[in-house]
């Protein structure tokens, strides 16, 4: 069974640990959506051993973003090469207000503005609860516990006041993201209804 065409420019937003990547792989195939994640196309690159990957690294690595050219030349060229008609749900970016900045300028130009953003609200001891539990799971370098604080602190100092600038253009839905996958994932499709 296809998913319904509709054309739906999301962001989903939240801290490290929020169930980005998950919901966003449930929008993609509920709506034939581009699911665009930096964080997996850097960790692509990593495997690869690419020289964008090398660079990377050790941003990753420490819990760092990597510097805002490298990731809007990286987002510019996926969304280029994406399908114009399709929607498109941008997981982990953008992480900036340099970032959202340039998003919305390269969107204009591509005549593709955003629809909404939605947030996935999780309290701090829930992440951190969960990312331990994916350290064990997956082998992330980025989930040692020193690594995890300074994520969450990137978020808080870099990436919250991407929200407030975004709120200015776009309708921002505030979601709770701390239940189940498959609530969220209920909620969060009965709002994009
Ligand atoms: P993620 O899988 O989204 O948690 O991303 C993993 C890592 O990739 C982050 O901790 C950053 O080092 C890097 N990264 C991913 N997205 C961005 C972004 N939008 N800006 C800067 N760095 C990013």
């Amino acid at each position: 069974m296809g998913g319904v065409a509709l054309r739906r420019n999301l962001v989903l937003f939240g801290p490290p640990g929020s169930g980005k990547g998950t919901q966003a792989e449930l929008l993609r195939e509920r709506y034939e959506l581009d699911h665009i994640a930096p964080g997996d196309m850097l960790r692509q690159h990593l495997s690869q051993g690419t020289e964008l990957g090398q660079m990377a690294s050790g941003y990753m690595a420490a819990g760092k973003l990597v510097p805002d050219e490298v990731i809007v030349n990286m987002i510019r060229h996926r969304l280029e090469e994406g399908r114009a008609d399709a929607g498109f749900v941008l997981d982990g970016f953008p992480r900036t207000v340099a970032q959202a900045r340039a998003l919305q300028e390269l969107l204009t130009n591509l005549d593709r503005p955003l629809d909404i953003v939605l947030v996935l609200d999780v309290p701090v001891s829930a992440l951190k609860a969960r990312l331990t539990l994916r350290a064990g799971q997956e082998q992330r370098q980025d989930d040692r516990p020193e690594v995890i604080e300074e994520r969450l602190r990137v978020y808080r100092e870099r990436t919250e006041p991407v929200l407030e600038y975004l709120a200015g253009d776009v309708p921002v839905l505030h979601i709770d993201g701390s239940s189940s996958i498959e609530e969220v994932g209920r909620e969060l499709l009965s709002l994009l209804q």
